[in-house]
């Protein structure tokens, strides 16, 4: 971590620091800008909606799983009943 002289006072601030913690006065208008660009609540939010996505996809392979699952069944289940019915119809 870089350290640059406070403009107003002279002191050593993080480069990272928006503003010098001595004076108060602001050292660093990059610093600043990106955390006004960037809300708080503004990444809460486009993480909420990631975790919202993911939960979907997850939930749509799921299911996609499930329906494989049933068209399976539902094709042995009629390829056992036509067996039987065949069987049952030779025994006639
Ligand atoms: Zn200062």
């Amino acid at each position: 971590m870089a350290l640059i002289k406070c403009k107003e006072c002279g002191k050593d601030v993080s480069e990272h620091a928006a503003t010098c913690p001595h004076c108060g006065v602001t050292v660093n208008a990059q610093a600043n800008q990106q955390h006004a660009q960037v809300p708080d609540y503004q990444q809460q939010y486009a993480a909420q909606q990631q975790a919202v996505q993911q939960q979907i996809a997850a939930q749509q392979k799921a299911s996609n799983k499930s329906t494989m699952k049933f068209m399976l069944f539902g094709s042995l289940f009629s390829i056992i009943s036509s067996l039987i019915s065949s069987i049952i119809y030779r025994r006639r």
